[in-house]
């Protein structure tokens, strides 16, 4: 079996160190499950976006964005459910006061083999019983019964708390690309199949076992919705799987460290659903979702706000309620993936190794790195440096040996190097380096860009 080198803690000590995640309010002592990206990973994290957008809005033949507001009429989460059933299933140690989700223990201590979605509290109740499942803070079994609690942050417009003031940070993007429907059908004049795609943040309350970004308070979410014809949607839920999994392999993701997860238990409003997992340094876990979400959404926004949904054909005049396929992936989750796929420790002649993030240079932060083989050079280093500029995102760094600037750039998964030496007087040429080979060539700086900008295309 293939050993990876990753792990979660190298992880969140490299992205500590490096500037790419910090702990959320950390000079306070921190706040449970929030994350803040440093200089680096704010660009790497904007870089996945980009790649997400360009793939399915860009050069989508029909899909359209929007940006809709966070804070939405309640009535929305009255219509799409959440109100009523967006709830985790929680139990507390009586021992230690710690909450869990039943169905996490469940899965913890049956290592994945009982599936939790497929049962009822009372059925997780009695498993927990039988098995005496222990608390994994302080090993005890002692629980309460299961509780419910909505996973929706609230709070309230206006000066009074009053009950009808009561508003949601969104727990998901969907819903604004749900309610503009029409206003996004009429002003691109699109025809059903087309697609509204959001990128944005949702909040959820969930309590979670602090795994790294992989669940938190607040996260991004990249969403696509297609509308499609009652009929058509078993064709497009199939087609969005593959460009799902397409996506993951183009950014350079392992086959083999993918899967498809069919839901066994699906939501009230789906028709069918899967997961791709990704296989994260703590295991097997979802890293995005498809559903077949039927007619359910715009039907029920139609009967909550009382406007007509439907669309009309400009062919046949036929009218109808589309059908929408969904394709949603957290931001912050692909980033762990992403971090965890390209993450390598490399032994070096002499011993010495190496910490490389080796993933696409289209999501690299910097696409190169400007370093002057000694501090006299760095007038012509930065004259180089400020024609790269120009192109693509570029990092100068003159302190330190040439070899530890280099390591320093390879822990940031920068794919060049270029380096200013005194050839560089004479004839102009840079050397470049590749990460992945560390192999060198000497370039001048318009070939040197020109190689750059093929490899970082995505
Ligand atoms: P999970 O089963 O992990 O709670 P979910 O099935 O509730 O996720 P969806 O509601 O389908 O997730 O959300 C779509 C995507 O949003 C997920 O595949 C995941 O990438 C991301 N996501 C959901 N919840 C979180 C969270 N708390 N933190 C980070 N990303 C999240």
């Amino acid at each position: 079996m293939e050993k990876r080198a990753v792990t979660m803690d190298k992880l969140v000590a490299l992205c500590k160190a490096r500037g790419i995640i910090f702990p959320g309010s950390e000079i306070y002592g921190g706040m449970g499950n929030t994350w803040d990206y440093g200089p680096v990973g704010v660009e790497i994290k904007n870089n996945l976006k980009r790649a997400w957008w360009k793939r399915f809005v860009q050069e989508s033949d029909n899909s359209y964005g929007v940006d809709a507001a966070i804070l939405m009429n309640s009535r929305v989460w009255d219509a799409s459910g959440h109100t009523t059933s967006f709830s985790d299933p929680k139990m507390d140690c009586k021992e230690c006061k710690s909450r869990h989700r039943a169905d996490t223990l469940i899965e913890g201590h049956s290592k994945g083999k009982v599936n939790p979605d497929t049962m009822t509290n009372e059925e997780m109740e009695a498993y927990i019983e039988e098995h005496k499942v222990a608390c994994p803070i302080c090993g005890k079994h002692n629980w309460t019964n299961i509780r419910t609690f909505n996973l929706m942050f609230e709070t309230s417009r206006g000066v009074t708390d009053e009950s009808q003031n009561k508003i949601y940070l969104r727990p998901e993007t969907a819903q604004g690309e749900f309610v503009n429907f029409l206003n996004v059908q009429r002003t691109t004049r699109a025809k059903v199949p087309f697609g509204i795609a959001q990128i944005g943040k949702a909040f959820r309350n969930e309590i979670t076992p602090g795994n790294f970004i992989f669940r938190t308070i607040e996260f991004e979410q990249m969403e696509h919705q297609w509308f499609c014809k009652q009929g058509t949607d078993e064709e497009f839920y199939k087609e969005f799987k593959e460009k799902a999994w397409q996506f993951l392999l183009d950014l350079g993701f392992k086959k083999e460290h993918l899967r498809f997860k069919d839901h066994d238990k699906l939501a009230h409003y789906a028709k069918e659903a899967c997961d791709i997992q990704y296989d994260f340094p703590m295991g097997w876990s979802e890293l995005n979702g498809i559903h077949n979400r039927t007619d359910y959404d715009l039907s029920r926004h139609q009967e909550f706000s009382g406007k007509t949904l439907t669309y009309i054909d400009p062919m046949n005049g036929e009218r109808y309620i589309p059908y929408v396929i969904e394709y949603s992936i957290g931001a912050d989750r692909l980033m762990l993936a992403t971090l965890s796929e390209a993450y390598d420790e490399e032994t070096l002649e002499g011993g010495d190794v190496r910490n490389v993030l080796r993933f696409h240079p289209a999501i690299a932060a910097y696409k190169a790195a400007v370093l002057p083989l000694q501090k006299n050079l760095s007038e012509k280093a930065k004259e180089v440096l400020q024609k790269l500029k120009k192109r693509f995102p570029v990092i100068y760094d003159e302190a330190g040996s040439i070899g530890k600037r280099y390591r320093r750039q390879d822990e940031i998964g920068t794919p060049f190097c270029l380096t200013i030496d005194f050839d560089t007087l004479e004839d102009g040429t840079v050397t470049l380096r590749d990460r992945d080979s560390m192999e060198q060539i000497r370039l001048t700086p318009e070939e040197a860009i020109k190689f750059i900008e093929e490899k970082i295309a995505f």
